[in-house]
């Protein structure tokens, strides 16, 4: 499954110096990655893009929240997404090196994908233990989870 929206930046045509570019995230960029996890995505990304003779500076803005299930209750829980990252993309031949802010780019590339980005952006700054706040988990399902351990529980005995 292909993401709904495009995120091919053609930045060959662009002049250098800055430039702002807008992008909406929905749950098929996920989808796309084979992530199944969300309900619901619904984030806005704004980049900063600077143009330099021999690289490009790009910042990332990306809020918004993710829909997803709840560790604890199993219900809906609503995750709000506010990250910002910085990437610097190098036209250059090289491959050996790796950095997490750093990527080459043939030079005679002209398009960037930032899909694969926002996706590891957005990923990266989800929290690992997703759960209500405290008191706000489904309190049926809380309960019947008490149930079901002190049934374990008196099994045991
Ligand atoms: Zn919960």
């Amino acid at each position: 499954m292909k993401p709904k929206y495009s995120y091919e930046l053609n930045f060959v045509s662009l002049a250098l110096g800055k430039h702002e570019f807008n992008y909406k995230v929905d749950s098929s960029l996920f989808e796309a990655q084979d992530v199944s996890e969300f309900e619901d995505v619904n984030c806005s990304v704004i980049v900063y893009l600077e143009k330099q003779e021999r690289l490009m500076k790009l910042d990332f803005e990306i809020d918004g929240f993710v829909k997803t299930l709840c560790d604890r209750c199993g219900e809906s829980l609503q995750i709000m997404v506010s990250t910002e990252n910085n990437l610097v993309v190098r036209f250059a031949e090289e491959s050996d090196f790796t950095d997490d802010e750093v990527v080459f780019l043939s030079e005679t590339a002209s398009v960037i994908d930032l899909g694969q980005f926002i996706y590891e952006y957005v990923m990266v700054g989800l929290p690992t233990r997703r759960v209500h706040e405290e008191g706000k988990c489904d309190p049926a399902v809380l309960q019947y989870l008490e149930e079901v351990s002190e049934k374990e529980e008196d099994a045991d005995n």
